[in-house]
Formats: C-alpha cells, sequence, structure tokens
C-alpha cells in the first residue's frame, strides 16, 4: 500500500541514545532538558525570535485565541484541517466564513474584509498545504480593522515569504509537529511569538498557570510537550532539510509528468517545504473516478480539504447553508476538485510513474 503520507523516522539507534539518557535523568515531562534544547534548536533553524512548545498543534491554536483573548466572531476559511474551525468553536468563539483564492486555496483578503463586523476580534488564516497567504494584504486589513491576525501555520515549517519565516508574520502563528508533518515530535505543537509579556503568559497557559511551587497565577491548561516528544524533534531536525530536497525532487517530478493532465496550487512562498502534492482537476467527477480507481491499486490519496469544515455535523443542526451564506463558491469548488497524492521522501520515482499512468488512464479512455 501506498499511502499520501509516510511519517519521517531517524535511525533507531540515535533515539535510543536519548532514551538511555532520559532513563538516567528520569525526567520525563515539565519543561526538561530535552523541550528545552529542541527549542533553542527550533529558534535557530527556522530563525524566528521565540517558540513556544506545546503538545499539538490543535491546543497551539486555542491558547494563542486564548493570549490574545479574542472575543466575538473571528473570520477564518472552511478549506482547511477541521482543527483550525474547531479550535475557534472549542474556545467559545464564532467562526464566521471568508471564500479562498482559488489559485493558492489560501483565504481570500477581499473576502475577509467583507466579512469584519463589530463583533470581530481575529483573523484566523490558514497557509494551506503551508503555502503562504497574501501576508501582506491580511495584515494591511487587520491594522485597519484593529483585529489580531493569528496564522495556523501548521504545515508551514521551514517556509519563508519573500526571503522571511513565514511565521514572522501575523500577531502569532502556530505551527503542528504531527507525524504526518514534514517535521514533526510524534505529536507536537508550536507557538511562533514575537512579544515577551506574550511567550511568558504562553508559557504559563501551558502549564495549568503555574508560576511557581506555591502560586497559580492564571487559569491555565496542559499542553505541555514531553521528553520523549523532544527527542525525536532533536533527532529528526538533523535530517530535515536533506528530506526537503527530496520531496521537491518528487514534487517537481509530479509536476513535470502530469501537467498535461491535472492544475497545480500556485506557490506564493520563496523557500516551500513541499509537504503535500495536491493536484486539481478541470473535469468535475474525475477527482472520485482516480480516487477509486488509485484505491483499487492499491494506493491511498487522501482528498484534502474535503468536505469543508462548514459541512461539519455540528453545523448540519442549525440548518443554514454556510456555502451560500457566507458565499464559498470556490473553496466548495476546489474541495470536489482537489486530491492530494502521496509525497514522502523516500517514496520512489516509479510509484509516481504508477500514479501517473493511472491518472492518464482515467481521463483519456472516456475521451475516446
Ligand atoms: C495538522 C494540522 C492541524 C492540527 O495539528 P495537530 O498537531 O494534529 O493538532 C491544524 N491545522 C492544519 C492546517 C493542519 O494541517
Amino acid at each position: 500500500m501506498i499511502t499520501v503520507t509516510k511519517p519521517d523516522l531517524p535511525p533507531l539507534e540515535e533515539y535510543m541514545e536519548y532514551l538511555k539518557k532520559i532513563w538516567t535523568s528520569r525526567w520525563l515531562t515539565n519543561n526538561g532538558e530535552y523541550v528545552q534544547l529542541l527549542q533553542r534548536e527550533l529558534v535557530e533553524h527556522l530563525s524566528t525570535k521565540d517558540l513556544v512548545l506545546v503538545s499539538n498543534g490543535t491546543l497551539a491554536i486555542e491558547l494563542a485565541l486564548k493570549v490574545l483573548e479574542i472575543k466575538g466572531e473571528v473570520i477564518t476559511t472552511p478549506f482547511t484541517f477541521p482543527a483550525t474551525t474547531n479550535a475557534i468553536l472549542w474556545e467559545g468563539l464564532t467562526p464566521v466564513f471568508a471564500d479562498i483564492d482559488p489559485e493558492t486555496f489560501n483565504i481570500d483578503p477581499r473576502e475577509v474584509e467583507k466579512r469584519i463586523t463589530q463583533k470581530t476580534s481575529a483573523i484566523l488564516a490558514v497557509h494551506v498545504f503551508g503555502n503562504p497567504c497574501y501576508v501582506k494584504e491580511l495584515q494591511e486589513i487587520a491594522h485597519r480593522h484593529d483585529v489580531k491576525l493569528i496564522y495556523d501555520a501548521a504545515a508551514a515549517f521551514g517556509v519563508e515569504y519573500e526571503y522571511q519565516p513565514v511565521l514572522d508574520y501575523g500577531d502569532l502563528s502556530i505551527l503542528s509537529l504531527h507525524a504526518t508533518k514534514v517535521f514533526h515530535t510524534i505529536e507536537g505543537g508550536a507557538i511562533a511569538v514575537k512579544d515577551e509579556t506574550l511567550s511568558e503568559k504562553l508559557r504559563l497557559l501551558r502549564d495549568h498557570g503555574i508560576k511557581s511551587a506555591e502560586q497559580v497565577a492564571i487559569v491555565g491548561t496542559n499542553a505541555k510537550m514531553n521528553e520523549f516528544q523532544a527527542v525525536m524533534g532533536i533527532c529528526n531536525l538533523k535530517y530535515v532539510d536533506e528530506k526537503i530536497q527530496r520531496r521537491k525532487r518528487l514534487y517537481e517530478y509530479y509536476k513535470r509528468k502530469l501537467s498535461k493532465y491535472v492544475k497545480f496550487q500556485k506557490l506564493t512562498a520563496s523557500k516551500y517545504n513541499y509537504g503535500y502534492m495536491p493536484v486539481y482537476f478541470d473535469d468535475i467527477g474525475k477527482r472520485d473516478e482516480v480516487y477509486s480507481k488509485l484505491l483499487k491499486n492499491g494506493i491511498e490519496p487522501r482528498k484534502y480539504f474535503f468536505p469543508l469544515t462548514t459541512s461539519s455535523d455540528y453545523f448540519k443542526r442549525e440548518s443554514v447553508d454556510l456555502v451560500k451564506k457566507y458565499d464559498l463558491r470556490k473553496a466548495h469548488d476546489i474541495s470536489n476538485r482537489i486530491l492530494c497524492l502521496p509525497l514522502y521522501p523516500d517514496l520512489k520515482t516509479r510509484d509516481v510513474d504508477r500514479v501517473m499512468r493511472i491518472i492518464e488512464d482515467t481521463l483519456d479512455t472516456k475521451e475516446s
């Protein structure tokens, strides 16, 4: 079976060396030596000011909304992983949806502006598949309307926009370090933060609000990364650049092989990480045909992001068609055409060739 992705693993001996050290120290979690070391290594690697490491990317979004004291409405995209919308609702906030730009798949700044009301207090934009949003336009809108700008940069590890780390844009950005991402700590996440008051508060929030042995300063939660996660990150970080290079070669190989049959996401990054291989089909209906045929041949692509998060069951109870309500035509359309093909560093080019032949067969047969 060829799956859409395969988690990277470092050489087992390297991970084992760290496990021995953890066994000796018996320090397993609570901002241990290796969480601190990984934090410093990541700040350096990503050339960002500061990172607060947490246990997963979803909690990172929740803490970002919490620490900025967001209230009321949050403008966001429906073309994303469920966590983006869930986190808004989990924090007791109201998601307000804006349509996407059909070329980059990212939230369209003009649509964002149309959705701003008196109740808006933040924009939660997603760098879809790690591909940067139009950050300058969003910044300008957020500034003009005095609302916060948060990026779900879950898939944007190491990505740059106009030669700047993409994590530097907006008030806060979050990363997911989940096993399926380009760089991972099994489960994990991070919040990129520029303001020291915020980073201090985030560190309290992730650890029950505990300031010292006898003082709980604020209402916190438990979002701590543990030492086993951290050492996975330390091991993986040594190889990540090389893995991204391999991903890039495969991405470009796909592009050469498939350009006659499908369309690709318009990349805006000055440096990209090639985390996904999204393609979309002109002829609606072909997506599902290709999907089933690949499955039959032992290849498992994924329809990221289908359905839109506005189709979640919990919205159905309200019996309002959110696609109509917020005019999400483009997101709806792309979601019906998109398919993420297998892409991971040790995928073989002959497997890409197999995918290519199946797509070619599916698209050619009906025409003749
Ligand atoms: C992976 C992902 C998340 C969730 O991150 P977890 O670490 O799995 O909680 C959120 N948003 C996007 C866009 C993602 O790709």
